[in-house]
């Protein structure tokens, strides 16, 4: 591996600063993959700088009191010696192991490990990436560039969520995403209509609910669906290791086979996507139906019109009635779109064969522009539904060595 120290200069704002030293690898995002692929490639010797404020997603959006839905085994950041686990930080932080694992545990467990890796992590964000040659030139968001032979996307999900077109004309102050915020506690004594069906809606209107709002949950399938409601088919010892696996992604059997990124991805696209879309399809983990036992849920309905009257939000359904409320919240879900990755230029995700928003990619996370790596949820179509998840960090992390 060359040595890439050389600190160079460049005028950023008419001020000529000092800009890092390059590096072989730049991960863009310090979340559970990014710290997981810096983990593996450090230890390989391979120089790598990630770039963000570590685990920001999970610590700044998503909402205060959360539990996580992986189990606990599945909520392991990966390291090549498997050292800094989960396990691993509550020994060492004193914390009584528990499950379902709280939000706050969890995103402390992150900045843990983030310190386990030393130095090679620079909090700020990364505005933009230009191919150069050799490799990539990486603008930060103080104006400052580096370079970098390979650039690692390991974004998340934040910047791909779903507005359906209904609420696009509420101001934000009356709408807002699921994941948007930490606070749930200011909408006490408000009315707040929730919307969707899966894992985020649900687990909001408890939140909501708990903290004092006024909730109605509104769904548009028949009847709300739960997660592992099938407990016996977990008890059966050997029988359920073949049709389950740790991660706990998917039913019976396609837990199995998507725990196996590498044979998913081999799978013709039309039944991996099947595949896919039945591994997360939507539902609420089994600790919610008892704290959404007396939240007001309007299930086979959808909101037709959405209109702002007064101080008051108008929710029309289709079948003609109407609510008034403070606030919308969206547990609509998200949507992969990587041109809406306000640091990829049009030119360059113009470059990225793609399917329908998803990178193509192939062996090593590579897309079809040369140097340049998607991890995480980007990478499901390709590998599968594991990559939705911090399940996935182990597969993706070794995988993204072996191919460098
Ligand atoms: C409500 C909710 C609940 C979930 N629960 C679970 C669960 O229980 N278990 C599970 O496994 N998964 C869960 N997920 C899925 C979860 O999003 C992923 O598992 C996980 O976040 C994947 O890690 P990541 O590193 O790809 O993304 P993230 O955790 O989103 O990390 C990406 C990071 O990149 C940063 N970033 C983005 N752009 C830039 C930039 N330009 N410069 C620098 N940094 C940037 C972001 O700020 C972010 O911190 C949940 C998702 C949601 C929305």
């Amino acid at each position: 591996m060359a040595a890439y120290n050389v600190i160079e200069s460049t005028r950023s704002q008419g001020a000529c600063s000092r800009v890092a030293a390059d590096c072989e690898v730049a991960i863009v995002g310090a979340g559970p993959y990014g710290l997981s692929a810096a983990a593996h490639l450090k230890s390989k010797g391979i120089s790598v700088r990630v770039f963000g404020e570590p685990m920001e997603f999970w610590g700044s959006k998503m909402p205060e009191g959360m539990l996580l839905r992986s189990p606990r085994v599945a909520s392991n950041l990966s390291d090549p010696g498997h050292v800094f686990t989960l396990d691993a930080y509550e020994q060492a932080s004193k914390i009584e192991p528990c499950a379902p694992l709280p939000l706050d545990t969890f995103v402390a467990y992150g900045r843990w490990f983030r310190h386990q890796l030393g130095e090679d992590l620079d909090t700020r964000n990364v505005s933009s990436v230009h191919r150069d040659s050799p490799g990539f030139r990486v603008v930060l968001n103080d104006g400052s560039e580096i370079r970098a032979n390979r650039v690692v996307v390991a974004a998340g999900i934040g910047q791909f969520k779903k507005k359906p077109l209904v609420f696009e004309s509420l101001p934000s102050a009356h709408v807002s995403h699921c994941y948007e915020g930490r606070s749930v506690r200011k909408f006490d004594k408000q009315r707040v209509a929730v919307i969707g069906a899966g894992q985020s809606a649900l687990e909001s209107a408890a939140l909501l609910h708990e903290a004092g709002a006024e909730v109605e949950l509104m769904v548009r399938r028949p009847e709300l669906r739960w997660i592992g409601q099938h407990k016996w088919l977990h008890n059966m010892g050997p029988i359920s290791s073949m049709l389950y696996s740790s991660h706990d992604v998917g039913p019976a059997g396609i837990s199995r086979l998507v725990a196996y990124p590498r044979i998913t991805s081999r799978i013709p696209l039309k039944l991996r996507d099947r595949i896919r879309t039945r591994a997360v399809k939507p539902g609420g983990s089994r600790w919610l139906p008892e704290r959404l036992a007396t939240v007001k849920t309007t299930t086979g309905r959808s909101v037709r019109k959405a209109d702002v009257v007064g101080n008051e939000v108008s929710l029309t359904l289709d079948d003609g009635t109407e609510r008034r409320v403070d606030h919308v919240m969206l547990g609509t879900g998200y949507r992969v779109d990587i041109s809406a990755y306000e640091f990829l230029p049009a030119q360059l995700v113009a470059d990225i064969q793609q399917f329908d928003g998803y990178p193509k990619l192939t062996r090593g996370f590579r897309c079809s522009v040369p140097g340049l790596h998607f991890v995480g949820a980007t990478a499901a179509r390709s590998f599968g539904p594991l990559l939705y998840f911090v399940a996935g960090t182990d597969f993706a992390s070794k995988e993204l060595v072996r191919s460098l």
